[in-house]
């Protein structure tokens, strides 16, 4: 506490923690790998799966690691920034989210030694940025071109994506319907392939084993037809897309009215069906055949509806609502009274099916044909979701593949390479930066070596063995985690985007760099602990002011 003559000079407000020079490194550094360990043991085919349990003891079991980092309550702030850079991974290329974090507790893990001989944290982030740019290049250099008829890497590319996720059993079919799917919403660019995965929609079903699962050329709605009276098939469809609601009931304001006679109620009850019938009436008039609902739709309007021969869903999600309009060409209409036949849209075919024990609505024969839905089928509800997960890895590796036509080899291989690579070139650094450039040559190893762990090998053989073969020249060679030797890997079909490795070592560096450049970490009083922490019970009431006494 900083004093004056003596008199304590107060500053921060009182309960505010504060940590500074090594112990807030030594903290963040910490924290940043419980999280790296948490999720290391899920990583590449052999990885262990975790059930997680949330507060109300709803289950997920999940190999994926920002599905595990998304569901962990974590706290302390540097732990968070770790789960952020899963998530940016994630969104960004859709895979390689445990790669980036484990190589993320390695580099702190790294620079904490490099710290303890007295290296200051500035220099260590200078080398570690330095490398990380070095490894990029070494990456692009032996980055293998991939054309895009060449499906059958394209589908080695989703299978890796997909093992450990439990998809073995179908690897073959799923990896199948994952190529097709992306080629389907594939667009050419100034004659360059680019692909919206949100094109690719998928939905989930139990009930059938995952061999089942099927791609379908359109919209597929997990819904039904609102009305039994209604067609369940129509061809030639004429579709109208509304967002709001085909109620009368629902106003806006508050609106009483108060009814005096029972002639009053008669005259209202008529009002408002006919309003009802006006609606439907636009809409048959437009020439609409299929109406998709984004709110509730009146019972009274549906047996209108059902009377025109109007095959009508109600509550559609709005993204389903977007999707729908994209694919068929319609206008999501925000008001029924300005109908125009320009505004519907088209398919050949809307029919409502049953899929395992529920019905859904299949839009197919779409106007615009860059539209497809995968309904991925497991016997249970864990499995689905985990089969959903990997089949979604898939699509965004394809999907990067295809735009950037350049993979890597993956178990291991660019890991060492680049680690080899950044030792040759480290003492043209010099200084003590080409310390921590060997730090995160060294790092990048965790990633066979955790490949190896998971598997049951020796980590120690495998990684002799590893750095052998690459210092003989063998750039793809990684691990068989199956036997335990070393082989090259893209004869083993184990391949990966090079951007998924570019982006995972990228973002690995810029968390580890900004938690080392962190040496006070300032906390406020939080809101929750003001209420408990510290106080005897008779300190609890009034006194606390605010929140805190309210509910004594
Ligand atoms: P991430 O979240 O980082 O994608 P994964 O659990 O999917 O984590 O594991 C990815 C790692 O597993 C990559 O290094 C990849 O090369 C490796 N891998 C994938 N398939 C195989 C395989 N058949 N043999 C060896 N390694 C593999
Ligand atoms: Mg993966």
């Amino acid at each position: 506490m900083a004093t004056l003559q003596g008199t304590p000079v107060l500053i921060l407000r009182e309960g505010t923690q504060r940590t500074t020079g090594r112990d807030a490194q030594r903290l963040n550094i910490m924290a940043a790998r419980v999280i790296a360990e948490a999720v290391r043991s899920t990583l590449g085919p052999r990885g262990m799966d975790k059930m997680l349990v949330d507060g109300l003891g709803d289950i997920v079991i999940t190999n994926d690691g920002v599905t595990i980092l998304k569901e962990m309550d974590v706290e302390h702030p540097a732990a968070k920034m770790v789960i952020e850079i899963a998530k940016s991974q994630e969104n960004e290329v859709g895979d390689g989210t445990t790669t980036a974090v484990v190589i993320a507790g390695e580099l702190l893990k790294r620079a904490e030694e490099l710290i303890e001989s007295e290296i200051h944290p500035a220099i260590i982030s200078n080398g570690y940025r330095f490398a990380a740019q070095k490894a990029i290049e070494v990456l692009e250099e032996i980055a293998i071109p991939v054309s895009r008829d060449d499906d059958e890497v394209l589908k080695k590319i989703a299978a890796t994506a997909m093992t450990g996720k439990g998809a073995e059993v179908a690897v073959g079919k799923l990896s199948d319907i994952a190529v097709k799917a992306v080629k389907a919403v594939a667009e050419e660019v100034n004659g360059k392939l680019e692909v919206d995965t949100d094109n690719v929609k998928i939905e989930k079903r139990t009930g059938a084993s995952v061999d089942e699962t099927e791609l379908i050329d359109g919209i597929v709605l997990d819904k039904e037809v609102v009305h039994p009276g209604m067609p369940k098939k129509i061809e030639n469809a004429k579709i109208l897309l509304f967002n709001g609601a085909l109620e009368v009931k629902e106003t806006e304001t508050d609106a009483k009215i108060r009814i005096t006679d029972p002639e009053m109620l008669q005259k209202f009850i008529e009002q408002e069906e006919k309003m009802l019938q006006d609606m439907v009436d636009k809409i048959v008039g437009s020439g609409a055949n299929v109406l998709f609902c984004q709110k509730g739709i009146d019972d009274l309007a549906q047996y209108y509806l059902a009377k025109a021969g109007v095959l009508a869903v109600r509550r559609v999600k709005k993204s389903d609502i977007e999707k729908l309009a994209k694919a068929t060409g319609a206008r999501i209409l925000t008001d029924l009274r300005d109908i125009k036949p320009e505004d519907l849209g088209e398919a050949n075919l809307v029919e409502e099916r049953k899929v395992g024990d529920e019905k859904m609505v299949f839009v197919t024969g779409c106007k615009n044909p860059k539209a497809v839905t995968i309904i991925v089928r497991g016997g249970t509800e864990h499995v689905v979701d985990e089969m959903a997960r990997g089949v979604e890895d898939a699509i965004r590796v394809v999907a990067v593949a295809l735009e950037d036509g350049k993979v890597v080899a993956g178990a291991g291989a660019p890991e060492i390479e680049v680690s080899l690579k950044l030792r040759e070139w480290s003492p043209k650094l010099g200084g003590r930066e080409q310390l921590a450039v060997e730090a995160f040559a060294a790092a990048l190893e965790i990633i066979p070596k955790t490949l190896a762990e998971n598997a049951g090998l020796d980590p120690i053989d495998v990684l002799v063995e590893l750095k052998a073969a690459h210092e003989k020249g063998q750039k793809t060679a990684g691990v068989n985690v199956d036997t335990g030797k070393v082989v090259d890997m893209k004869e083993s079909g184990v391949l990966e985007p090079l951007r998924v490795k570019k982006n995972a070592i990228e973002s690995a560096t810029e968390v580890a760099v900004m938690i080392l450049r962190i040496d006070d970490v300032i906390a406020a009083k939080g809101l929750e602990k003001s209420k408990g922490g510290g106080e005897g019970p008779e300190d609890m009431d009034m006194g606390m002011g605010g929140m805190g006494g309210m509910g004594f």
